[in-house]
């Protein structure tokens, strides 16, 4: 057994295995792995994500074993962690896939291929009250990559923080020219990944950003989600108070899809909490889901936080919504995300969304 660095090991087993006995083999040191520890009278628990790699089948040297063995490894997190996953041949192909986009990010990063869109949060009475950016990614050959795809790519391949700031740095200048002779300035919210949080040197980068463009800090309000707080959440804390004292609202995004406790919502210095689109997609068909929904509302405004529902795609939802309190709406109702200069088109127009 070794470690051949981070929290990443690696198990040698070197007599005449069958499949059957490595993977009882791999439960054993699941098991054991998973066992509480207690550190300071507070219990913990660790997980493992496992990748194997047989030989002669997936490779005849070292190396060729180590590098399969990690891509299943990845595999086998993708699955949800604390389980294992052989190699198969097709995994090499994910992972080409994974590199190829890796390398493809970096020289779009150069080239500033990343745009933003702007999707309207309204209130009750349609007036736009703000934005939020969300990063679009065109490539020459594959054509518009989603987020979903390429920021867990940024996560995996440390370029999150790189990606992130220039993205902000497009936001925060956005914004800045949409405030100039606005009476009420428009709100513009941006997406924080959970992994920024792990850095050091998080808010610094973000406030260097903002003093750039130019922008107050009480006109932009970060979205985080809930893993923001897995483990004890000390550091998060920290970091959020910090971003908080600098003047920035802070949004919860995603609120109720997590698995985190609500204890959260008392602990952390939050302004704002954004209702899930599950929880939205269905109400007024499902009598379950709209319950959920007007408890999480009403959750919300008895903290005296702003509610924004997201995902809102018809008229019937929105009145629900508002209906029970919900400060502000997001959605394909209301508009979908825009390009900077139909948003500006739209401000230009009044500033109200018309249905
Ligand atoms: P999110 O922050 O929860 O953003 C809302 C997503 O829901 C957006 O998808 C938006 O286009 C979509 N949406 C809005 N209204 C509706 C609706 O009425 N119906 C439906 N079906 N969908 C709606 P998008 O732009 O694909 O972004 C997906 C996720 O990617 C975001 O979820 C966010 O978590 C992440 N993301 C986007 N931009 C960034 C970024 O700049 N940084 C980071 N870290 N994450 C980002
Ligand atoms: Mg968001
Ligand atoms: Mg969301």
């Amino acid at each position: 057994m070794a470690r051949v660095g981070g929290d990443e090991f690696v198990l040698v087993l070197s007599d005449h295995y069958r499949v059957s006995t490595v993977i009882s083999l791999l439960e054993r040191v699941l098991n054991e792995i998973r066992r509480p520890v207690t550190l300071a009278g507070r219990e913990f628990q660790i997980c493992a994500s496992l990748g194997v790699a047989m030989f002669p089948d997936d490779g005849e040297d070292a190396q060729t074993l180590l590098k399969h063995a990690d891509i299943a490894m990845y595999a086998a997190k993708k699955r949800g962690r604390n389980t294992f996953q052989f190699f198969i041949h097709d995994l090499n192909r994910v992972a080409d896939e994974r590199l190829n986009l890796e390398a493809a990010m970096r020289i779009a990063l150069e080239r500033d291929e990343f745009s933003l869109h702007y999707q309207p949060k309204v209130d009750a009475s349609y007036r736009i009250v703000g934005v939020e950016a969300l990063a679009r990614w065109t490539h020459h050959e594959l054509g518009v990559i989603g987020p979903d795809r390429f920021i867990a790519v940024a996560e995996e391949s440390g370029l999150i923080m790189p990606l992130t700031l220039a993205i902000l740095r497009q936001a925060f200048n956005a914004a800045r020219a949409w405030n100039e002779g606005r009476a009420v300035p428009l709100l513009i919210a941006v997406n924080l990944s959970p992994l920024l949080f792990l850095g050091d040197d998080v808010v610094e980068r973000v406030a260097a950003v903002l003093d750039e463009a130019g922008l107050p800090a009480s006109q932009v309000e970060l979205e985080i989600t809930e893993t923001v707080f897995l483990g004890d959440g000390t550091r998060a804390v920290s970091i959020l108070a910090e971003f908080k004292a600098l003047g920035f609202r802070l949004a919860m995004d995603d609120f109720g899809t997590g698995y985190s406790s609500l204890s959260y919502l008392r602990r952390f210095p939050l302004d704002i909490i954004k209702i899930d689109r599950s929880l939205v997609t269905g109400l007024e068909q499902e009598e379950e889901v709209a319950m959920i929904a007007r408890a999480a509302i009403s959750l919300g405004k008895s903290l005296h936080k702003t509610v924004v529902a997201e995902g809102v795609e018809n008229l019937p939802q929105f009145d629900y919504l508002r209906r029970y309190g919900c400060d502000e709406f997001q959605g394909y109702l209301l508009s979908r995300p825009l390009p900077a200069e139909q948003l500006t088109a739209l401000l230009e127009g009044g500033g109200t969304i018309e249905l």
